[in-house]
C-alpha cells in the first residue's frame, strides 16, 4: 500500500519563531507546535485546519506561544510534559502583559491561557500512546530544555519530530540520541554554525567572572527565565561566589525543584539554588548590586530587572554584563554588543562596563545536527526553525531527500 503523507508548516520553517507544522496521514490530522515571535510587533503563525490532536515539544514562546488562542477558537487536545505545560502558562501570562505595556495586541486572555490548562494530556519520557488504529506516539526527550520532546510516530512509517534538540550534555538535560526512522523532521537553528566545547566555554566564563570581581566588579548576567538561568547557576555553583538571582528565573527555578523528575540531577539543582541569594525585594536589589554575580532576566535586556542594574552599573568600567545567549536582531542586547549602547525606556545611553559573549546554547550546532540526521537513518529530512537552512541540506543532501519547505507549502512525503 502506498502511504500518503502530507506536510504543511503555518510558520517556523524559515525562521526562528512561529513554528506550527501540520502532518496529515491517511485518515488523520495532526499539529505540532503553536507558537509566536515575541518581537515588536509579535508575529503569529497561519491558522491551523481542525485537527485531531496536538503535540506541543517544549514550553519556549516560539512553539507554545499562540496555544491559548488554538484553544480559544476550537476543542484541542494538548499532548505534552506537566512541566511544559507549567512554564508555557507563565510566558503566555507574561507575553499578554508584555504586549500591554508595549502597546501591541495579542489575539488571546489570560481567561484564555487559564482555560488552555484543561485541554493538556501529560505525557512522560519513553511512554507511548496509541494513535488510531495504526500509529503509535513514543515520546523522547528532546535534551533542549527540562520538559522538551521529540516525537516518534510509527505505523507503516516511522517519523520523527525533533523540536528543538540538543546533543551534548548540559547541567540541567542531558542530551538526546538519534531515533531510527524513515522520515525526519528536524530542527535547524544552528544550520552552518558550530558552538565551543562546552567544558572550555564554561573555563573562560568562570575565569572571566574571577577576573571581573579581582578588580573589584559586579558581573551581569542577563538570562533567559526558563532554563539559561538555571543552567548558569549550576555552572557557578561549584566556584563558591555570591550570586543573586533576579526576574522571572526565581519563579521558574522553585517550579523546577517542583518537577524535579525532568532535570538530569534533581539534587545538584537543588543545592545550586540553595547557594543563591534570592532577591525579592528593593532592599535586596540593593545588596544585589554588592554581590559578585547577578543573574537576571530579561535574557534580551529588553525590559526585566536588569535594566535597573545596568542603570547603576553601566559607567563602571571594573564591572561586566556577560551575554549568555544569541542577540537577535533589534533587541536591546544586541545594541549593546555590536555598540555598546542600551536602551533603557526610550532612552539610549552609552555602557562603559565590559561587555562578553559566552555561546551556552541549548541546540546542537551544525556538525552535531548533521550526525544526529545520520545516524537517525532516514530517507527523507525535512528541516525547518532557521533562517539559513542551505548549508545543512547541503551537507545531508548524500544522505537523504532534503526539503526545506516554505511557510503554508503543503507537499507530499
Ligand atoms: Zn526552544
Ligand atoms: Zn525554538
Amino acid at each position: 500500500m502506498n502511504s500518503h503523507i502530507h506536510c504543511q508548516f503555518l510558520g517556523g520553517s524559515d525562521e526562528v519563531g512561529n513554528l506550527a507544522m501540520v502532518l496529515e496521514l491517511e485518515d488523520m490530522r495532526l499539529l505540532f507546535d503553536y507558537g509566536m515571535s515575541p518581537g515588536k510587533p509579535p508575529s503569529f503563525p497561519l491558522p491551523p485546519p481542525p485537527v485531531d490532536m496536538t503535540f506541543l515539544s517544549h514550553s519556549h514562546l516560539d512553539h507554545c506561544g499562540m496555544v491559548p488562542w488554538l484553544c480559544s477558537q476550537a476543542d484541542h487536545r494538548i499532548v505534552t510534559t506537566d512541566l511544559t505545560a507549567t512554564i508555557s502558562s507563565i510566558l503566555q501570562k507574561d507575553t499578554v502583559r508584555i504586549a500591554q505595556m508595549d502597546g501591541y495586541s495579542v489575539p488571546f486572555t489570560n481567561a484564555d491561557i487559564k482555560e488552555v490548562e484543561h485541554s493538556y494530556v501529560p505525557v512522560d519520557v519513553g511512554k507511548q500512546r496509541d494513535l488510531g488504529d495504526d500509529y503509535t506516539m513514543r515520546f523522547h526527550s528532546a535534551g533542549h530544555i527540562p520538559g522538551s520532546l521529540m516525537f516518534e510516530l510509527s505505523g507503516e512509517k516511522r517519523l520523527l519530530f525533533t523540536g528543538d534538540l540538543n546533543v551534548i550534555d548540559t547541567r540541567l538535560v542531558k542530551g538526546t540520541k538519534p531515533v531510527a526512522c524513515d522520515i525526519l523532521f528536524m530542527e535547524g537553528t544552528y544550520a552552518g554554525r558550530e558552538h565551543e566545547n562546552r567544558d572550555r566555554l564554561e573555563h573562560e566564563f568562570l575565569d572571566k567572572i574571577k577576573e571581573v570581581n579581582n578588580r573589584g566588579g559586579t558581573v551581569i548576567i542577563p538570562a533567559f527565565a526558563v532554563a539559561r538561568s538555571q543552567e548558569l547557576l549550576m555552572v557557578l555553583k561549584k566556584a563558591g561566589y555570591d550570586i543573586w538571582l533576579d526576574g522571572m528565573g526565581k519563579k521558574i527555578s522553585k517550579i523546577y525543584l517542583k518537577y524535579h523528575k525532568h532535570l538530569r540531577s534533581a539534587e545538584e539543582f537543588k543545592k545550586a539554588f540553595k547557594h543563591v541569594n534570592v532577591v525579592h525585594s528593593e532592599h535586596s536589589r540593593k545588596s544585589a548590586m554588592n554581590g559578585e554575580v547577578i543573574i537576571t532576566s530579561s535574557g534580551m535586556m529588553d525590559g526585566g530587572p536588569v535594566l535597573s542594574y545596568m542603570n547603576k552599573l553601566k559607567n563602571d568600567r571594573k564591572s561586566a554584563v556577560l551575554l549568555t545567549g544569541y542577540q537577535i536582531e533589534g533587541t536591546n542586547s544586541r545594541l549593546l554588543i555590536e555598540k555598546k549602547k542600551l536602551n533603557f525606556y526610550g532612552v539610549v545611553e552609552n555602557v562603559d562596563c565590559e561587555v562578553q559573549y559566552y555561546d551556552f546554547s541549548a541546540h546542537a550546532g551544525h556538525s552535531e545536527l548533521v550526525a544526529f540526521a545520520k545516524q537517525c537513518g532516514p530517507e527523507k529530512i525535512v528541516l525547518f526553525h532557521s533562517a539559513n537552512r542551505a548549508p545543512l541540506a547541503e551537507s545531508l543532501k548524500d544522505a537523504a531527500e532534503v526539503f526545506t519547505p516554505m511557510k503554508g507549502e503543503r507537499f507530499a512525503l
